[in-house]
């Protein structure tokens, strides 16, 4: 189906504004114009909850969550940025491994089963998309997914 990603976003991004229980503070950079991408609502909501849960999970009291959405030749690149701990450089590829967790020790405290983004890869992928994570340990990470977008669109994008 085509829905505008957009307001599709911002509500994803207020039910986690409106819920967060940590002094987190986000920041929304998006386009202010519509960009109309074919997906499974259900299935790409899974996806941002997984990712936003990250960014929340990891982030340090008074950090910032960050929204970003880039224009990439056709392709919508939506970015998730955290101001938390990061994942060591060798580590980046296999976050996306099932059940794979960075530091057992630190994420059995947190919770989860490591599924989260493996399955978001996933249902990136069946959408046309990539996936992958940019992080500097101590700094912070972005995780970021691309999808393709309606072309007749793109003039907008000046
Ligand atoms: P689940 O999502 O199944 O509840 P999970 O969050 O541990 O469990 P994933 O979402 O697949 O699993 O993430 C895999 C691992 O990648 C995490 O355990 C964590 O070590 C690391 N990771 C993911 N996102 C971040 C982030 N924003 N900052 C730091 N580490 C992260
Ligand atoms: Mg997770």
């Amino acid at each position: 189906e085509w829905i505008d990603f957009i307001p599709f976003y911002n509500r994803i991004i207020d039910r986690f504004d409106f819920t967060k229980s940590q002094n987190v503070i986000f920041e929304r950079n998006l386009p202010d114009h519509s960009i109309f991408v074919e997906i499974d609502e259900d299935k790409l909501t899974q996806v941002l909850d997984n990712i936003i849960s990250n960014a929340l999970k990891y982030s340090p009291e008074g950090g910032k969550v960050a929204f970003q959405i880039e224009d990439q030749e056709g392709f919508i690149v939506i970015s998730i940025s955290d101001q938390g701990v990061g994942i060591p450089k060798e580590n980046l590829s296999k976050i996306f491994e099932r059940f794979y967790r960075v530091d057992k020790a630190r994420t059995r405290k947190l919770g989860g089963t490591g599924l989260g983004l493996a399955i978001a890869k996933e249902m990136v992928e069946a959408h046309g998309g990539k996936i992958w994570a940019d992080s500097v340990e101590g700094k912070g990470t972005t995780v970021s997914f691309s999808l393709p977008y309606d072309r007749t669109e793109e003039d907008e994008w000046e």
